[in-house]
């Protein structure tokens, strides 16, 4: 009996032919911009992180989008494929899976319209509202060169020792440009009616066809929903799937939502899996194997969505940052030892677009592999932790791993800190499955814990310990106020962990991150769940209008009425995260949510809060007033421990070392670092 019938995913482990493609198993490291090109010693760093995840048996691994030519780059920095150009990088590539079954697969993307380069170019010169740049059309002998260019990319990739390439025509690229007629004004052969506007992708795939040969991978990634509108309706892409097939294509990956759609298509507030619904219907089109993406994040869905027929195999990118070993951990029947991706977005795609390089909030290794090694202790050291939230746990497990004996004290009865606070919002229950992972790694690390117990000084300095690392976290900021003792007002704890019942009338104070999650959690605190995600963004299910959507996002019903108010002027959440800010002013939007800038607090009473706005004063009716004024680090302890025990080795991190926003990405990053060297 094969090996994957006797695992506990035999669909997920079962190898997979696509034309020229052998796969060893169902899982694909779908396409993601590291921008790890242009990090120092970039090569040895891709080499290295492709490296792991080809160890940790990933069946293909496509890398981050490569133009085929100039104008079609993502940006200045980004790589073009033209014969020897960046020769050590494309070696990294093709080195890092070698003598592994892994196969390496270059993604080729040509930006079109969403290049931020002056001169860029599309289907016809509409400009997108994410591009400062606008476009110009393409002429007819451009785009037959541009054509030449994809199938001269393609080739140059197979003689530098790729496996395949994946032309990108989803997620409101070139390709996908032509496509919608959203993007496509074009009067001549390439645009109008439906044969018209899928003649480039077809005549890019037929040319890389003919330029590489039968036996090399071509996988085409298209848009099974563009979720913009006037985008590609859902027959339309049904018989596009079947005219990309007859091609040549081998494996057909599916991508969801153009960057500029109004609907998330992978952060928390979009249930797992959601878009399977318009990759079934694709995989009914066509015989070749077809690959499902976006929001999956555990095996055992992935499992799911190939046993009842949705798809062949899973393209997983945030998942195998988080875990380089997703696909062995399965194998092996280990996924409770999966670290998930939460989809967070915060290390990975936040970074990106703020120009940095990606890595993972659960996982700072990714991208640092070369760095962040845990070698044996060189001393065994006796370390007592101090706060079991995301610091703490970090540190405690990173710490023993590498042989120290390590005590973690918590004087609350449960693991978690903070995190059991966040994972009360909608979306952020997410969190569960890092309090899982972590947990395990405790356990496995031999971690001793003490749970509901907080040391004091004496007993820390007694000499049980000669390290000690004080991860006590935060406490809310409490503000001077008149009133502020009034039997109304609650911090966001209080709230979050449901201490107290919530008023119907509310006032938020601080519209920071903390404030805008207390909001959602008043408005709304059910899991997001499909039905209900759909109606809000307007998504046809049955996935046949145009663009996937019926109806622009509608409004929410509400549970209560919010004021949102925060002392500094100007748009309230304006430095919320880059990629999920969006989703959240524009939920509190689309609910009612009043938000007030530039208010200055005056008291609260039996009316509700006072406020001062552009000189006048004004009563926002409230019957609770929840505080989200920000946070003052816990560190009493530490500044006693300073004095009274000299002897001590004394470590501070996560909130507990700075509190000025709760950051769990730098709690656990600061944590991980400090146990690798202590
Ligand atoms: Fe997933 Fe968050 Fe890690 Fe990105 S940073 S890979 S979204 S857990």
């Amino acid at each position: 009996m094969p090996d994957f019938a006797t695992s506990p995913y035999p669909h997920l482990m079962q190898p997979l032919r696509a034309g020229a493609l052998t796969l060893r198993n169902r899982i694909v490291m779908g396409s993601m911009h590291t921008r790890l090109e242009v990090a120092e010693r970039a090569p040895d760093r891709i080499r290295a992180f492709y490296r792991e995840r080809a160890l940790g048996e990933v069946a293909m691994i496509v890398t981050g989008g490569v133009s085929p030519n100039a104008e079609g780059r993502l940006d200045e920095e980004s790589h073009v494929m033209e014969a020897g150009t960046h020769l050590d990088w494309h070696r990294a590539c093709v080195d890092a899976v070698r003598d592994t079954p892994t196969l390496m697969c270059l993604q080729l993307l040509h930006a079109g319209r969403y290049a931020r380069l002056a001169d860029n170019v599309s289907a016809s010169a509409l400009k997108t509202r994410i591009n400062r740049y606008a476009p110009r059309a393409l002429t007819l002998a451009e785009v037959w060169r541009t054509v030449e260019d994809f199938a001269r990319a393609a080739a140059l990739a197979r003689e530098l020792g790729y496996h395949a390439v994946e032309i990108m025509g989803s997620e409101g690229y070139l390709l996908n440009q032509f496509t919608a007629p959203a993007t496509n004004r074009r009067d001549d052969e390439f645009g109008g009616s439906f044969d018209n506007r899928v003649r480039f992708p077809l005549e890019v795939i037929r040319a890389v066809r003919r330029r590489v040969g039968p036996d090399f991978g071509i996988v085409y990634r298209i848009s099974a929903l563009d979720l913009v509108d006037d985008g590609m309706p859902g027959p339309e892409t049904l018989r596009f799937a079947a005219l990309v097939e007859a091609a040549g294509t081998d494996l057909l990956s599916t991508g969801v939502g153009w960057h500029e759609a109004l609907v998330p298509t992978i952060a928390q507030a979009v249930p797992r899996a959601a878009w399977a619904y318009a990759v079934r219907r694709i995989k009914a089109a066509v015989r070749l194997p077809v690959v499902a993406s976006n929001r999956i994040n555990t095996p055992d869905l992935a499992e799911a969505l190939l046993a009842d027929g949705s798809a062949d195999a899973v393209a997983l990118a945030r998942p195998l940052l988080a875990d380089a070993e997703f696909a062995r951990k399965s194998r092996l029947g280990r996924a409770d030892r999966i670290n998930t991706c939460i989809a967070c977005n915060q290390g990975c795609l936040d970074r990106i677009f703020g120009n940095g390089t990606a890595t993972c909030l659960v996982n700072p290794r990714a991208g640092h592999e070369l760095e962040l090694s845990a070698p044996p202790a060189r001393r065994r050291k006796r370390i007592a932790v101090v706060g079991g939230g995301a610091a703490g746990m970090s540190f405690a497990f990173e710490a023993a791993g590498r042989g120290h004996q390590v005590t973690l004290f918590e004087r609350e009865p449960q693991l978690g800190g903070q995190l059991l606070l966040a994972r009360q919002v909608p979306g952020k229950d997410e969190f569960d499955e890092t309090l899982r992972y972590w947990s395990h790694r405790l356990a496995d690390s031999g971690v001793a814990l003490r749970l509901g117990c907080a040391p004091d000084a004496a007993l820390l300095a007694a000499g049980e310990f000669d390290t000690v690392v004080l991860a006590t976290g935060v406490r809310p900021r409490r503000i001077e106020l008149p009133g502020i003792d009034h039997p109304k007002v609650m911090s966001y704890a209080d709230v979050l962990s449901r201490r107290q019942p919530v008023g119907q009338r509310v006032a938020i104070v601080g519209a920071g991150g903390i404030g805008f999650d207390v909001a959602e959690f008043l408005l709304d605190e059910a899991a997001p769940q499909l039905e209900r995600f759909a109606a809000e963004y307007g998504l046809d299910l049955s996935a046949v209008a145009p663009g996937g959507l019926l109806a622009a996002p509608r409004e929410l019903p509400t549970r209560r009425q919010l004021t949102l108010l925060q002392r500094s002027p100007g748009r309230l959440g304006s430095k919320l995260a880059l990629t999920t800010g969006w989703i959240q002013r524009d939920k509190l939007r689309r609910a009612g949510v009043e938000l007030i800038g530039g208010a200055s607090y005056e008291r609260i009473d039996d009316q509700g809060l006072h406020i001062r706005c552009d000189g006048q004063p004004r009563l926002v009716a409230a019957d609770t007033v929840v505080l989200c004024a920000g946070q003052e680090s816990e560190r009493a302890l530490f500044d006693e421990l300073s004095t009274r025990a000299p002897q001590l080795e004394l470590h501070l991190v996560g909130g507990a070392e700075r509190a000025a926003e709760l950051d769990a990405m730098r709690a656990v990053d600061q944590a991980t670092r400090l146990a690798l060297q202590v």
